[in-house]
């Protein structure tokens, strides 16, 4: 399904005109860029012979939150390994919530203990017989990459299909970058049109940022050699990744972030959930603001996280 891309009313004074696509509005277990991502892996998993689902992340996840929801609602058998960071609170979230009311089984770990873990879950359902599928690929989680980027190689042409239709295009494309599958569709997708826009990934993860552009890098070369496709010369330079306004790292904020989600809801009506869109639409607006940047077509992808936004109104007084 196609989702809207609408022009955005920003800050008085705004010297660019800024554009939003709308991933949170996917029609399935509350949306998000993980929707297509989740649809992705179920379709790989059916593919490749499999008939159960090990998925990974941490509390926040929303791609488990969605995966869960499509295994329980295509019958499949579905477990979920949730990582701990060293001294993290470790109390549900609204994701966690809605991955147990799917009766998905949730085995917890440090993030030492990543590989440990899946090569023990996935043994376990090796052994009774349920052919299970690990999104990430190998127990160090590479080998799949090219899976869900495909996705957002996908998504692309909604952006050039826009673009053709309204006689415009989009200088920037901005998107908070985690694991990077989302960032490198996108750029699969500018290489494939030959288009012109900057895909700029403002990263919200605690990973190094020279391994988080390699995660990249290997998701468009998996992409294209999945695909049989010629990967265009000198791709790399395609990878933008903004490491500098990520404040304490993964899920951590601070009144910036806070003011940023108040006034966003304000003037527009589009919520921001802290620990990915409204760290990248923050930093988003940093970055244009220190570099002086003018009179150029911005768009943000709204990358849903519905889940948390509702999280962080639970928690704080309005
Ligand atoms: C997962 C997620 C991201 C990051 O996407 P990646 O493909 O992992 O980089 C951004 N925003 C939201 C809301 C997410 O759930």
């Amino acid at each position: 399904m196609e989702t809207p891309i609408l022009p955005m009313k920003g800050d008085p004074g705004d010297a660019n005109e800024l554009y939003i696509k709308r991933e949170d509005l996917l029609p399935f277990s509350m949306g998000g860029n993980k929707v297509r991502i989740a649809e992705a892996y179920f379709r790989d998993m059916i593919e490749k012979g499999c008939r159960s689902m090990v998925i990974y992340g941490s509390r926040h996840s929303n791609l488990c939150r969605v995966l869960s929801a499509l295994c329980a609602s295509r019958g499949v058998p579905c477990r979920m390994i949730c990582s701990h960071e060293e001294g993290e609170a470790s109390e549900a979230t609204n994701n966690t919530v809605l991955v147990e009311w799917t009766g998905t089984q949730m085995v917890h770990c440090g993030k030492q203990n990543i590989a440990a873990t899946v090569e023990s879950v996935m043994g376990e359902l090796e052994r009774e017989g349920k052919a299970p599928y690990y999104i990430f690929g190998n127990q160090y989680g590479t080998g799949n990459e090219g899976t869900a980027a495909a996705a957002y190689a996908l998504a692309y042409e909604e952006i050039l299909r826009y673009e053709k239709r309204q006689g415009i295009s989009f200088d920037y494309i901005f998107l908070p970058s985690g694991t990077g599958a989302t960032q490198s569709g996108l750029i699969c997708g500018k290489l494939l049109a030959g288009d012109q826009a900057s895909v700029m990934g403002v990263m919200i993860s605690s990973r190094e940022p020279k391994r988080a552009r390699e995660v990249i890098r290997q998701g468009v070369a998996s992409y294209f050699e999945k695909t049989g496709k010629e990967l265009p010369e000198g791709y790399e330079t395609e990878i933008c990744l903004l490491d500098q306004y990520r404040q304490g790292g993964y899920g951590a904020y601070d009144e910036r972030i806070e003011a940023c989600i108040r006034e966003t809801y304000c003037r527009t009506g589009v919520p921001l959930d802290p620990v990915y869109t409204a760290k990248a639409f923050w930093g988003m607006k940093e970055y244009l603001r220190e570099n002086r940047i003018k009179g150029k077509k911005v768009l943000f992808l709204h990358t849903g996280g519905g889940p948390l936004f509702y999280d962080y109104l639970g928690k704080k007084k309005c």
